[in-house]
């Protein structure tokens, strides 16, 4: 009984990794956090929509101010402009390298 269960078990297996292979597809990697902004030395540049107002922020020092694991595009659902208070707000995540 043991070897029909083992023999079963083992096909079962090959495909459960093939499985889980499709899943992660989808997803095309984690979603960027700060903390991987930061490890990828990116740039969130913040642009106001208001009042035009555009300041550069460091993904480290964010992660350290709202957890290392926030997704950036929860961040920025967060951000409120820092001369008008405005809550229309505009992120464009650049690299350093030019
Ligand atoms: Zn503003």
């Amino acid at each position: 009984m043991g070897g029909r269960g083992s023999s079963s078990c083992s096909s079962r297996g090959d495909r459960t990794s093939d499985y889980r292979d499709r899943e992660v597809k989808p997803y095309r990697g984690p979603p960027m956090t700060l903390e991987s902004a930061a490890a990828a030395h990116l740039r969130l540049v913040v642009w106001c929509k208001a009042c035009k107002h555009q300041s550069e922020l460091d993904p480290a020092e964010q992660a350290r101010w709202y957890g290392p694991e926030t997704p950036v595009l929860e961040w920025r659902g967060r951000l409120v402009c820092s001369q008008c208070g405005s809550r229309s707000v505009d992120v464009v995540v650049t690299g350093t390298r030019r």
